[in-house]
């Protein structure tokens, strides 16, 4: 059989894959493309320069080793960069600040609009007379990446805010799109960065505000017909860090504001630094003009964490305090703690407490009242499996009709329905739920969903489905 660039990248992809947590292979290999192969040289091509240089620093061992087994000894891996959020004439991996070729901006006198002290001043944002007055970061100095612990679950996002702080507006993470589910580190991993950034680079203005405190800021300025001032504010800012962008969604007044101060600091070399509970694709209410210009950087999940980051987790609140527990009950907290780290801290604390204040040695059976008292409140994580099993039960089909190209009516509507449970029992994104319920895309499910939405209000018999499906879920 003749040799194709795609037949020998697929033979290497078994063998990767078999040699690698799943989540390191989805993350660096599942985008790279095989375009083309010459004189035993395979040409792949990777979506960024950053995603190259990780594949150089972590993989290349087990990409030669891939390789080998196909090509032979003489086998080269040859890479080619693409990015497709690529616009106007930009080119490529440009690392170079746009601004460099632009006066700097002179430094200008400024106050955090919130905190401006001195009401009667006809502008809020401007204190005359105070020479390089410089802006609260409004950075918590306890978020930082010292304390941050890396993991397979967070690794793609913490390096990219890593290759961010060290050159913040100057790499192609522009802006930089963290996202993920609630408690996952978002916003400890963006103090981090602005932290850092601080750090590194003294006299650059960065800010952090949550998306819900910059959307009020905005409705004042209105108010108080200051506008522009608000505007002029958030320009004069290099690093702009703005907290659970999803808030902005259905208040078109604040994102219209928001992007255009977004374009006037990108086009001048200023890093914005994002974060959301959704990616992109998912999010709704958000004008596509502002979606779009979120996946001009990189968008990088925070996944929920895996065990081993858990326990790293855990050991490090343990040290932090002083305190020292048996290794059996920090593996059962990490094991039975899974979803996110804001829980995993609240157990571990609560157990800290515990021990100190009642001057109770800490036992298994204390832990495992106290991890039962968290998790109760956690609502069990129903899986997409279990939802399209109880879903082709209940029609009695079967899980492949369920998920088969068929266009039967009948089959349609369960798929249907298994997608709106999907989206409303799980944390999976559009395109995930598509991809397990059938491989269809994102846009089917937005589509199944809205439709069930209709159905509900005007067909009793469809209701009636819904709940039944529903209560069958909730036990
Ligand atoms: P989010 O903004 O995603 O809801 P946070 O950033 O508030 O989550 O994180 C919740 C808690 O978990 C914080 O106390 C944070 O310090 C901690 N945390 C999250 N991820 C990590 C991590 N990788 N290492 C250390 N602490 C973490
Ligand atoms: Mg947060």
């Amino acid at each position: 059989m003749v040799k194709t660039a795609q037949s020998v990248w697929e033979n290497c992809l078994l063998f990767i894959k078999d040699n690698i947590q799943d989540q390191a292979y989805k993350t660096w290999f599942e985008p790279i493309r095989a375009v083309e192969l010459t004189d035993n040289a395979l040409y792949i091509q990777v979506p960024s320069k950053f995603f190259y240089e990780w594949l150089e620093e972590h993989y290349v061992k087990l990409l030669k080793v891939a390789l080998t087994k196909e090509l032979g000894n003489s086998a080269k891996l040859l890479y080619k960069i693409k990015m497709e959020n690529t616009y106007g004439n930009k080119q490529p991996f440009t690392e170079q600040l746009p601004s460099a070729h632009r006066a700097p901006v002179k430094p200008q006198e400024v106050d955090f609009p919130l905190q401006n002290k001195n009401p009667e001043l006809k502008n809020p944002f401007v204190i005359p007379g105070i020479r390089n007055l410089k802006i609260d970061s409004q950075l918590n100095a306890n978020y930082s990446f010292d304390n941050f612990f890396e993991g397979d679950s967070n690794r793609l996002a913490r390096s990219a805010g890593l290759a961010v702080a060290n050159k913040p507006g100057g790499t192609s993470f522009n802006p930089l799109l963290i996202f993920g589910g609630v408690g996952l580190g978002k916003t400890h991993l963006v103090h981090a960065i602005g932290i850092d950034i601080k750090d590194k680079y003294p006299d650059k203005t960065v800010l952090y505000i949550s998306a819900e405190i910059f959307t009020q800021q905005y409705i004042d300025s209105v108010k108080r017909n200051t506008r522009n001032d608000f505007i002029h504010f958030y320009q004069l800012i290099d690093v702009l860090i703005i907290d659970d962008v999803q808030f902005l969604s259905g208040k078109t007044g604040t994102q219209d504001v928001f992007f255009h101060i977004f374009n006037h600091l990108h086009q001048n070399g200023k890093q914005v630094i994002l974060t959301s509970d959704k990616a992109p694709v998912d999010m709704q209410d958000i004008e596509q003009r502002l979606l779009s210009r979120f996946k001009w950087g990189l968008s990088a999940e925070l996944h929920q964490p895996d065990y081993e980051t858990r326990i790293s987790i855990l050991n490090n609140i343990l040290y932090r305090d002083g305190v020292e527990m048996p290794q059996e009950i920090i593996e059962y907290v990490a094991r039975n703690i899974k979803s996110n780290v804001r829980e995993l801290e609240g157990a571990i604390i609560s157990l800290i407490a515990q021990s100190s204040f009642n001057h109770r040695e800490v036992t298994l059976d204390l832990a495992k009242q106290v991890v039962e008292k968290f998790v109760k409140n956690i609502k069990r994580e129903i899986s997409i499996d279990y939802i399209q099993k109880v879903v082709s039960d209940y029609f009695q089909l079967d899980i492949d009709t369920l998920k088969s190209k068929t266009r039967k009516r009948h089959v349609v509507q369960a798929r249907q329905l298994a997608m709106f449970f999907a989206k409303k029992f799980t944390k999976a994104s559009l395109a995930n739920i598509g991809s397990q319920i059938g491989d269809r895309d994102h846009a089917t499910v937005l589509h199944a969903c809205k439709t069930v939405d209709n159905l509900v209000t005007t067909d009793k018999q469809f209701r009636k489905f819904v709940d039944d499906i529903n209560k069958k879920l909730s036990v």
